[in-house]
């Protein structure tokens, strides 16, 4: 069995990951009130007593000190440990699903048998595993910064852009897949008789079959693909929320929610943001429905709907591929999709204005 050795990675990548989630918990309190990141050190907030680094460990830290300052004994939330651990399960997940579970159907062990059996990973497997979980941390910073203020930093969603679209000429369809070795997806039929597109980062390129000035593994392909991808992702949402807002009579979704998906877009294409809109909505509904049952307010946090459903739709797109490829790669299709959809949203908007009453924020009182 080859699999246990690769398990040897499993606690240093949780180590990484908790360590990367001590540094968003700095990111969540400070980049909302905008406070520079890196000056001062992280300090007390009671005493304002600078923290010793070993006293600021991951998880350790808040256990050794049990969850109290060393210098004043004032408590604080534990909430910066459970970070730290969600940060490191998930960095540790990305890890499991792409390399042990090979989920997404890259192919690792065929691929790379000989490293992989030795239980060592490719280094493309380690830009794989740096692409997404680059993400996953942008992702959290998102989700933490709107549960806890209604708001998504655009400094936080901007760097995860910058980073998506840096990267995607460098991990252009199919990679890590070497392009020569892709049997060449030259027609439309080809495409309907293929069971499943081979799977690069991006699970797929903008189109299929390519266009010939994008050769599958350019560089040219990389920055097309992310570019339509952060476009996409950045116009859903602006669409959605006008007409989502035109049902609702309020706003739905704020602008965060669109820079989210842009950035989502620049590190997984298009098709996948577009699904992953799509599966959000579920968490959505019920995080809005507990939202107006138990707490009698209105405004929700649709952010971390979105970064779980693109995760879904990533993860998913074994399955959900073959069922929208014939869609995806049809314009007409296409076209009905869209217009049914945005007639589904305006009716689920009337749906929340019956269900939850007037609006009561403020801040859309002025609004039409
Ligand atoms: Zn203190």
């Amino acid at each position: 069995m080859e699999i246990p050795w690769l398990c040897i990675w499993l606690p240093g990548v949780f180590v990484l990951g908790a360590s990367v989630g001590s540094f968003l918990n700095v990111v969540v309190a400070r980049i909302p009130t905008e406070r520079s990141l890196f000056w001062p050190s992280s300090y007390c907030l009671s005493c304002f007593q600078p923290i010793k680094w070993f006293h600021n460990l991951p998880i350790f830290g808040y256990i050794w000190l049990k969850g109290r300052c060393a210098n004043c004994h004032k408590s604080y939330s534990s909430r910066y440990m459970w970070v730290e651990i969600a940060t490191g399960l998930i960095f540790s997940g990305i890890f499991a699903l792409e390399f042990l579970c090979d989920i997404r159907g890259v192919g690792w062990f065929k691929l790379f048998p000989y490293e992989m059996q030795l239980g060592l990973v490719p280094w493309q497997g380690w830009v794989v595993f740096l692409v997404f979980s680059v993400l996953a941390a942008h992702l959290l910073a998102a989700s933490l910064c709107d549960i806890e203020f209604l708001e998504i930093p655009l400094p936080i969603t901007i760097t995860g852009t910058l980073f998506g679209l840096a990267l995607s000429p460098l991990t252009a369809w199919p990679f890590p897949i070497s392009p020569g070795t892709v049997p060449r997806i030259a027609t439309w039929e080809d495409l309907i008789r293929r069971a499943q597109i081979p799977a690069g980062i991006m699970p797929w390129p903008f189109w299929l079959p390519v266009p010939g000035n994008f050769s599958p593994g350019s560089w040219q392909l990389g920055l097309v693909d992310g570019i339509l991808g952060m476009i996409v992702g950045a116009l859903i949402c602006r669409i959605v929320r006008w007409v989502y807002s035109f049902g609702r009579g309020m706003e739905g979704m704020g602008v965060g929610d669109s820079d989210l998906m842009m950035m989502a877009g620049a590190f997984l294409g298009w098709q996948v943001v577009l699904v992953g809109f799509f599966l959000s909505v579920f968490p959505g509904i019920l995080v809005g429905l507990a939202q107006i049952l138990f707490k009698g307010t209105q405004t929700l946090p649709f952010g971390p709907s979105l970064a779980l459903g693109c995760v879904v739709s990533l993860y998913s797109w074994p399955w959900i591929g073959p069922l929208v490829k014939n869609l995806f790669f049809e314009p007409v299709l296409m076209g009905i999709l869209g217009i049914s959809s945005i007639l589904i949203l305006g009716a689920s908007g009337i749906i929340f204005r019956i269900l939850g009453g007037p609006p009561t924020d403020p801040s859309s009182s002025e609004g039409p």
